[in-house]
């Protein structure tokens, strides 16, 4: 196992106030590259300490100065209730522009995953990250596929049906509504019998299957607890959103409203390819049940019928699923090297 040097922790605050975080590993002079996390996870998920080699282990292994970004989505962050438009207008230029007022590089990579690469991928199409040359983009960027059954269509439902004035899912116990996260485990494990977990089980009903099992070991899986927490029901909401409408389009918030925000009745959309003239490797693992791998085939034939073949590759990982191409035991030696190789190029 690689040892990390220490880690420089970073406090700073997005475009709008939000408290946000940058933590940095100094691993060499390529890169620097940020890690951006999904929703309802943090920072941690990219350095599990019950794998042998994680990704953070990795990219320093090989010289990457590494900086992880808590964003306003992060579990270790105040929760608040926020559009992923907030986010992408607000955290990811501020993430950049710190990390280049701190290393005095003119530009840097990204590895974005899941909600962090949608928010991403939506302030990068609005010009917003000129200073970013290369990105890896997890599971899915501007176009969203998921799995007809997928409880996220519906999932905005449960907490009107229930008016318990909810402001959060979240797959771990929760001291404030401890009789809707029983009652919530009761259901989620009558649905989900996969494992003997009812974190798990509730992790499922959230985004839909997260991992193919056999991936993870033992312990990653008996302490998953320590990377997922609350997620905001505006953010659940967005990503529906943009479930059903196949796309990153901003947030609805119904016709008077959008008409008062943006000047038109609908939500806008992100659809604008000009500013994603760089290059950028898809990856989505072969089994994702949470964004389906047609997500990021989608936005990839997209970019290359805007911008042409040249800057956009695609990698499909066999045998993955979605967070398992983090989080997998045998990840290090599978997953880990396609995107850094990706870097490499632009390291
Ligand atoms: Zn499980």
């Amino acid at each position: 196992m690689v040892s990390l040097p220490s880690p420089e922790r970073h406090d700073f605050f997005a475009d709008d106030g939000s408290p946000l975080q940058l933590t940095r590993y100094r691993g060499g002079a390529k890169g620097p590259v940020l890690l951006v996390h999904g929703a309802g996870v943090w920072s941690g998920m990219f350095m599990l300490p019950t794998l042998e080699e994680n990704f953070v282990q990795h990219l320093v292994r090989h010289g990457y100065d590494t900086w992880l970004l808590d964003w306003r989505a992060s579990t270790e962050m105040p929760l608040t209730q926020f559009s992923l438009d907030d986010a992408a207008a607000n955290d990811m230029p501020a993430a950049v522009k710190k990390m280049r007022q701190m290393t005095g590089a003119p530009s840097v990579q990204a590895v974005v995953h899941c909600a962090g690469s949608v928010t991403f991928f939506m302030a990068l199409a609005s010009g917003l990250l000129p200073d970013v040359r290369a990105v890896v983009a997890s599971q899915v960027a501007m176009h969203q596929d998921v799995p007809p059954v997928t409880q996220i269509k519906s999932l905005m439902r449960v907490p009107e049906l229930l008016d318990i004035g909810l402001d959060s899912l979240s797959p771990t116990e929760d001291a404030q509504h401890p009789l809707f996260q029983a009652a919530f485990g009761a259901l989620a494990n009558a649905l989900h019998l996969e494992c003997d977990s009812t974190v798990c089980h509730r992790l499922t009903f959230m985004y839909g299957h997260l991992f193919q099992h056999a991936r993870l070991n033992r312990e990653t899986h008996a302490r998953l607890d320590e990377q997922f927490g609350r997620c905001n029901l505006q953010t659940f909401r967005h990503l529906a959103q943009m479930a059903r409408a196949g796309h990153s389009v901003g947030y609805d918030h119904g016709r008077a409203e959008n008409l008062r925000r943006h000047g038109q009745t609908t939500p806008r959309t992100y659809l604008h390819p000009e500013h994603l003239r760089l290059p950028i490797t898809f990856v989505s693992g072969e089994h994702n049940r949470t964004y389906l791998p047609t997500s990021t085939e989608r936005t990839c034939a997209w970019l290359r019928a805007a911008h042409g073949e040249g800057l956009y590759q695609r990698h499909l990982l066999e045998g993955y699923g979605h967070l398992d191409t983090f989080m997998g035991a045998t990840a290090a030696r599978d997953t880990y090297p396609v995107m850094r190789e990706a870097l490499e190029a632009t390291a």
